[in-house]
Formats: C-alpha cells, structure tokens, sequence
C-alpha cells in the first residue's frame, strides 16, 4: 500500500500519517520526492485498511502496490534516487558517474596505497577493497580483517577517496560500519535475509551485489530487504552471472541496467571485473556499461597483478585504469553523464 500525499501537504501531515501507519501496527516509510512525498506501508500480511488513513488532512490517494517489491519500486518514487556520502561531494545516481576501483583485497599498506595513490589520480571518487574475502577455498587468502579496514580508513584521510568495502556477516558488518563509507553486501550474500536486514538497519550506504543465479526480481527483492528496515541508501551492482559460457568468468549482463532503471529508482553500477574475470574484458565492457546507462563502475585495478592475492588476472594495471578513464570520459558526454576529472598530485588532503 502506497499512501500518496497532495503536493501541498505539509511536514505534520505527513508526519501525522506515519504516525497513524505505525499506531495500526505497520512500518510506515515517507519518500519525499519532486512533486509529492508518498508513504511506502509495510509490515502488513493482508490488505490495509485505508478507511482511516484516506481521510487524514493531505491524503491524496491511497493506491495499492500489487508488485512484491514496494519501497525499491518507481511506484513509490518516481524520480531517481541519488545516494550520497556524508563528508564528501561523491554521489551515486546523479549526473556524475561514480567511480569505484581498487584491488580485490587488501593485502598490506604498502600494496593498497600505491593502487589508491593512481587510481584517486585518474579521477576516481570510491576506493574499493576486501578486508573480509569469501573465497570459494578455505585454503585462499580470507583478507587482513580489521587491520585492511585501518588500512582504508588511513585511504580515506590521506585521499579524500569514499571507502567501499564487503562485509560478510553480522560480526565484519559492525567493523565495516564503522570504519568505511558504503557497506558491500557480496553475490554470494544476496540472498541472506538475516545480513540484508542488517545492512537496513545501517546507517551507511549499501553495495548490492546480483546473486550469480539471481534474477531481476530476486535481486529487488534483496534490496527491498534492505529498504523494508529503513535504510533506502541502496545502490545496486550488476557483477555477472554463471551461464554456459566458458571464455569469461561470468557473463555480464548488461540488459539488467535498463530493466532495473524501468521497474527502480535505485541506482546501479557495473561491475566488469567479475563480469568477465578477464582483464583484456574490463575497458571495453567498461565502456559499453556507461553507453547502456550505467550509473557508475567498480573496477579492480592491482600495481602488481601477478602477485595479488586475489583475483590477479581480472586486475587492471594502473596505466590501463587510466586509459579506461580516458575513454569513459569520451563516452559520458553521449549519454548526458559526466566523469571527475584527473586529480594533479598536489590535490592531495594532508593525513589528519
Ligand atoms: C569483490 O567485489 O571482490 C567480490 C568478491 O565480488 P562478488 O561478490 O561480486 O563476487
Ligand atoms: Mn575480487
């Protein structure tokens, strides 16, 4: 159930609305948009009662939401959701694509300033990097845990770079929370309810990540977990999914972004690391993600890739981030977005 507001309602109608929701034994979830704010209800196993509540001062309408997911829907906002974050002018969904790179994982301080040094230089805005990896094999290298998250948070003082990094259960989630800027939430995770709603009960921005077997409607799903706890900081990645396909790692299906973009406000980047697992792959699927609408992009990007711990070979040198970058930017402009531009050495913010 949506309850939609005239446009002229004011902050206590809609505030007495909420109110009204909650007291009836629901969640209520205001989404204030351009024209109008609407009132996303959740919470609820049947039909709300909408007497009472279309009667309240500033009620426009009340309309039912017959899709499963309600809060991620462009029924409930219309217009596109841009995720911001706090501190910095770096935003997700606006006209400014953003930028994500980094290496798979963190692996020591050495290793992850010098990737972060070139790719803030080259213009991007999010540094990416496991500290909590969930490898296939146990014997792999499972990331440095609260020390790589030290490590970024040092990233984020010395740059000025937003850090985006994987929690993968309730325990790295509270360290994640703490330490970084947008809380990754890994394909293999998609689907688990219990670290969904913990991320919605954040109070940072959440990655998403699509399942590798999810569909489109899984995926929102996921999200609206996310959303349905009160955290509508939600940006969701297109990584690749396993197909039959054997000459990449997954197959990245760019199809997605514009049928999210029909059904969602939600924005959504890509990710062409995973999505082909090659490097040869990553700037020209880069390229094509931007032309297909993507908000944004997360890359790996590692100075020596052949002795990363993790996920070397899909790892771009940082000359060959740079030149993705260059090429990005000669795309955007087609598709009315824009890239930040390269950083000189001296923009450097002085360690805190
Ligand atoms: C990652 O970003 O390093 C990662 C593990 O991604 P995914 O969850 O998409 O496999
Ligand atoms: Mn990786």
């Amino acid at each position: 159930m949506l309850v939609v507001m005239q446009a002229h309602a004011t902050e206590e109608q809609v505030r007495a609305v909420c109110e009204k929701i909650e007291s009836l034994g629901y969640r209520a979830h205001a989404m204030p948009g351009a024209q109008r704010t609407a009132i996303g209800v959740t919470g609820n196993r049947g039909e709300v009662e909408p007497g009472t509540l279309e009667e309240m001062p500033g009620v426009q309408e009340l309309i039912r939401v017959s899709k499963p997911y309600k809060l991620v829907s462009r029924d409930v906002k219309e217009e596109n959701t841009v995720v911001g974050c706090p501190g910095s002018d770096a935003t997700v969904g606006g006209k400014q694509l953003a930028i994500m790179a980094g290496p798979c994982a963190i692996e020591s301080r050495e290793q992850a300033f010098s990737v972060a040094e070139r790719v803030h230089r080259a213009g991007a805005q999010f540094f990416r990097g496991g500290a909590y990896k969930p490898r296939t094999s146990p014997y792999s290298f499972q990331g440095l845990e609260e020390e790589g998250l030290r490590i970024m948070a040092e990233i984020r003082d010395r740059f000025g770079l937003r850090i985006v990094t994987e929690a993968i259960d309730h325990e790295s989630l509270e360290l994640v929370e703490r330490y970084a800027d947008v809380i990754q939430i890994g394909a293999r995770n998609m689907q688990n309810f219990s670290l969904l709603k913990r991320a919605g009960r954040a109070k940072k921005p959440v990655l998403l990540k699509r399942g590798m077997s999810a569909t489109l409607e899984e995926f929102l799903m996921a999200a609206e977990y996310i959303m349905s706890e009160g955290n509508y900081k939600v940006v969701l990645c297109e990584r690749g999914v396993r197909t039959f396909a054997d000459h990449t790692r997954n197959t990245l299906d760019l199809s997605l972004v514009p049928a999210v973009q029909r059904l969602s406000h939600l924005p959504i980047v890509v990710d062409p690391s995973h999505g082909t697992g090659k490097r040869n792959k990553v700037t020209p699927l880069s390229r094509a993600a931007i032309a297909v609408g993507a908000d944004g992009l997360i890359v790996e990007v590692h100075c020596d890739p052949d002795r990363a711990l993790s996920d070397g070979i899909q790892s771009l040198y940082p000359d060959q981030f740079d030149e993705l970058m260059n090429q990005v930017r000669q795309i955007a402009p087609v598709v009315g977005r824009s890239v930040a531009s390269e950083q000189p050495q001296s923009a450097l913010q002085t360690s805190a």
